[in-house]
């Protein structure tokens, strides 16, 4: 009978788990979310003590937590953690943490690390005795670059772990917004008859950042928006809007009806790309922090085809969909920050307000940088000498309506499912795929008719082109 439990983070030095795992892990223990025995080992190459482990997750958890910060809790978490130096390639580090943890279970493995180690870590926690019947391994995105990588890494994961025990991650299904979407769509009677091509014009979904890849360039020169951003959070979003109702919250179920959209996803090949897609790629300009470098001159940069922005329009071919575009625009460098999704419904059949525009209702999803959900409605407004009319929005501003403090990282609902070992908010290994099968048609596209990024200057949104993609069709971007 195991004394203790464990959780083990690979790569546990490394930016997402300083930013992100670690401070979330503070979070569930200052919430009391925490089983009492469970110990926290990373692991990495670094060579350091507990101490100096412990002193750097202090760092990064006290700039995260600011006024939340609690010497009391700091020092229970302290408590639970340890740290073994070594190169995950090698056998030291696993005989280190087979001796250490010999008398725990070890409920999760949390591989923080580049997916060319996630192979390798899951042999070595199999053949050290480290991977009992219960433990999960919990995986960051992208997995793979493409279809054929992709299935490369599962099948090293699979020689290790059964498929439901390997928890591929994609933390935007860990934001309350996003899993409130899912409440807003199957626990409300409103919208539901609503949402689908009789009601519904278009979908537009953005992920905007104003940052630039900065120190990432060799990892992102790799993989472009495209792969980064498209293929993972952004095809989520889109399975999540456009699914049919599951017939129950079981993780099969949901996992299911998002694989359904996903095949369902019309092709986008060299015959379309030019006109159902944009590639941008940013030069100097500026944003709110200054003058800024292009994508080609950022430190480490160098001459690349590789986008930094992309738009699309995507149709979903089912009963549901038909007809109906899903307009997708991500990028770095863009003006604002800003994730959203905007489902546009048709305008009335008929306005009998003559003298006045007659706005088509709209309902915005935002996921940053606040999270909320506005419907905009059309109002009168008060004069009195004509009826004349105005968009006003209904907001739920979901931190007032629940009085939360604070917002949580969205790390920390995805680490509590982890640990209970519920696979609802994770990603199945077919869904994975699906996208990447979509996805790699685009690339191939580009390839084929030889389209590069067009330019556009940073701090702006993106070549002029991703306008005429939804001006086209007679709509605009909502900003
Ligand atoms: P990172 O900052 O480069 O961290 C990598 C970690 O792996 C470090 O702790 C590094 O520590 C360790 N490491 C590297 N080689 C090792 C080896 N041979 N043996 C043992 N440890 C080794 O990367 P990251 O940004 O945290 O990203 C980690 C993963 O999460 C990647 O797959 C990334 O794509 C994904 N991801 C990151 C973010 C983010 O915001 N950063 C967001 C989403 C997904 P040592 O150098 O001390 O060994």
């Amino acid at each position: 009978m195991a004394d203790k439990q464990a959780l083990v983070i690979f790569g546990a030095t490394g930016d997402l788990a300083l930013k992100m795992i670690t401070p979330s892990l503070y979070f569930l223990d200052m919430e009391h979310h925490l089983p009492d025995d469970l110990i926290i080992v990373g692991v990495a190459r670094s060579v350091m003590d507990d101490a100096a482990f412990a002193a750097k997750v202090r760092d990064s958890v006290a700039r995260h937590a600011g006024a939340d910060f609690n010497e009391e809790v700091w020092s229970r978490f302290a408590g639970r953690l340890s740290y073994c130096a070594g190169d995950v390639t090698d056998d030291a580090p696993y005989r280190k943490l087979a001796e250490r943890l010999k008398d725990c279970a070890i409920p999760l493995c949390y591989l923080s690390t580049s997916p060319d180690f996630f192979g390798p870590i899951a042999r070595h926690l199999k053949t050290s005795g480290l991977v009992h019947a219960e433990t999960r391994i919990a995986v960051e995105k992208p997995i793979g670059h493409d279809l054929q990588s992709s299935r490369d890494i599962e099948a090293a994961l699979e020689e290790s772990f059964p498929t439901d025990r390997i928890l591929r991650v994609d933390h935007y299904l860990g934001k309350d917004t996003v899993q409130n979407l899912i409440a807003l769509r199957f626990a409300n009677t409103l919208f539901e008859p609503l949402w689908n091509k009789d009601s519904i014009e278009h979908v537009q979904i953005s992920v905007a950042e104003t940052v630039g890849v900065e120190r990432r360039w060799s990892y992102y020169d790799s993989y472009g928006a495209l792969r980064d951003i498209v293929q993972n959070h952004m095809l989520q979003l889109l399975c999540l809007i456009a699914m049919e109702p599951p017939p129950d919250l079981e993780a099969e179920s949901v996992h299911a009806e998002k694989v359904k959209v996903l095949r369902s996803l019309r092709p986008i090949g060299a015959a379309e790309v030019e006109r159902e897609t944009v590639r941008g790629q940013y030069r100097k300009g500026y944003t709110e922090s200054g003058a800024v470098p292009g994508y080609t001159e950022e430190t480490g940069g160098g001459v690349s085809d590789t986008e930094t922005f992309v738009a699309l329009r995507a149709h979903i071919d089912n009963w549901r969909w038909a007809g109906v575009p899903f307009f997708l625009r991500t990028g770095k460098r863009l003006p604002q920050r800003a994730t959203q999704i905007v489902v546009q419904f048709k305008p009335v059949p008929h306005s009998i307000f003559h003298r006045t525009m007659n706005v088509p209702n709209r309902l915005l999803i935002r996921l940053q940088p606040q999270e909320e959900i506005a419907l905009q409605i059309m109002n009168k407004t008060p004069e009195l000498e004509a009826v004349r009319l105005a968009p006003v929005t209904l907001d739920l501003n979901l931190i007032d309506a629940f009085r939360t403090t604070r917002r949580r990282i969205a790390y920390e609902r995805l680490i509590f499912d982890a640990l209970k070992g519920s696979a609802f908010l994770f990603v199945r290994r077919d869904e994975v795929e699906t996208a990447w099968s979509w996805i790699d048609r685009i690339a191939a596209g580009w390839k084929e008719r030889d389209m590069r990024p067009l330019p556009y200057t940073a701090g702006t949104w993106g070549p002029s082109s991703s306008f005429a993609l939804t001006e086209r069709q007679g709509y605009s971007w909502v900003e």
